[in-house]
């Protein structure tokens, strides 16, 4: 599998632009973009963030893509679903709104859905998702390159959980409630994805030139200038190839490995040729893992409910920065977190599941992690 690796330290777009399409022609995709073909352009759109914190795709990425498809194409639409937040309400924040109107380029509405359906799943069969993603010819997905407290990273792969509207993602958080039934949960709809392009092109470009450490995908992670771009027609290949990028641990990265056991990509890297620069490259970018990261073992072990208030971490707010929005208890899959008007948010920390949608979706960094309790240190090991 072919995966191109390009440095670029800039969002100067007479330099990006160029360099997009040269990581485009290196893994010989720029040509199935069709003449007059309908493209779907997949944001990370997380919600209402601002594009310095390396959060979202950042806009003048998204419109050097844009420019490069409409030398095929002005059927473009672009989007994606918010965790809380409507999506032109968080595309005016994070910057990519006026590029879409100055492209004149059709945004998604996301609301209207379709099912989509995988012969190969391991738990969860069928997902309902937006139907505009689609009703299309081919899809190229802007991920950003990002650490994620619940699955250690998201890049690639993990955005396409944006497929699904707004606040039901929430839900799926509910009905695969640990990390390894959401490890295949995802697993389970990048299969019916797959299945449901089996005749059409999907094309992965990371915008890893400012990329988030620590603890993503939101306010609580920190931006990292990264200078990459990363592009494949394999977003399990992409993936692998950014965590070694990243200079983390890809024994970790267990949305990956599940997809490589699952043949839905090639997750070995020895399987994977490298076109453009070398990783040797970036051997110095050293990204910060999520404090909390779970070694397989204790993913398995966390699998038994009980066990999970005992060992693990749960989050905490700090009522200095809590600015008293409630998106925290917006999202809250099991309703953990109450809050009542002019009042600060409240826990019930037994009820929670650990997902981590509080923190992903604060707007002001106001919800972390308590240390992980002793017993979880001595059993999982002492990662904080
Ligand atoms: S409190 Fe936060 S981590 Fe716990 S279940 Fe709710 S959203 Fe998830
Ligand atoms: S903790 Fe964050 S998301 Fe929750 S109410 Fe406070 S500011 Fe809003």
């Amino acid at each position: 599998m072919l995966v191109s690796v390009l440095k670029c330290d800039t969002y100067d777009i007479n330099i990006l632009k160029p360099k997009i399409k040269e990581a485009l022609l290196l893994i010989d995709e720029y040509k199935n973009i069709k003449e007059n073909s309908k493209v779907f352009i997949k944001l990370n759109c997380l919600g209402a963030f601002h594009q310095d914190l390396g959060i979202t795709t950042h806009p003048l990425f998204v419109q050097s893509v844009i420019q490069i498809v409409k030398e095929k194409t002005s059927n473009i639409i672009v989007g994606d679903n918010p965790a809380t937040k409507d999506l032109i309400y968080s595309l005016k924040k994070n910057g990519i709104y006026d590029v879409l109107v100055e492209e004149k380029v059709t945004i998604l509405n996301g609301k209207e859905e379709t099912s989509i359906t995988s012969e190969n799943y391991r738990i969860y069969q069928s997902f309902n998702v937006s139907k505009e993603m689609i009703d299309v010819d081919m899809m190229i997905n802007l991920p950003k390159l990002k650490t994620h407290a619940l699955t250690y990273m998201t890049i690639a792969q993990k955005n396409l959980f944006g497929f699904i509207y707004g606040l039901k993602k929430a839900a799926w958080h509910v009905k695969a409630s640990n990390p390894l039934q959401f490890g295949h949960a995802i697993n389970d709809l990048y299969s019916a994805i797959l299945e449901s392009y089996k005749d059409k092109k999907i094309i992965n470009i990371c915008d890893g030139i400012l990329g988030l450490e620590g603890e993503g995908p939101g306010t609580s992670g920190k931006p990292k200038q990264s200078n990459v771009i990363i592009a494949s027609s394999d977003a399990i290949s992409l993936d692998r190839v950014a965590v070694e990028i990243a200079g983390l641990d890809y024994k970790q990265q267990f949305l990956n490995t599940i997809a490589n056991e699952r043949n839905l990509g090639v997750g070995d890297i020895n399987k994977i040729t490298i076109k453009g620069d070398s990783l040797d490259d970036f051997k110095d970018l050293k990204f910060i893992a999520p404090k909390d990261s779970l070694s397989i073992f204790g993913l398995r072990l966390i699998k038994i409910k009980g066990f999970r208030n005992i060992i693990l971490e749960h989050p905490k707010f700090d009522y200095d920065k809590c600015i008293k929005c409630g998106e925290c208890a917006k999202i809250c899959p099991p309703h953990a977190i109450t809050i009542k008007p002019g009042d600060f948010p409240k826990i019930k920390s037994t009820i929670c599941i650990r997902c981590w949608c509080c923190s992903e979706v604060c707007p002001v960094d106001a919800i972390s992690k308590t240390k992980r309790p002793l017993i979880g240190r001595i059993v999982l090991g002492n990662k904080n």
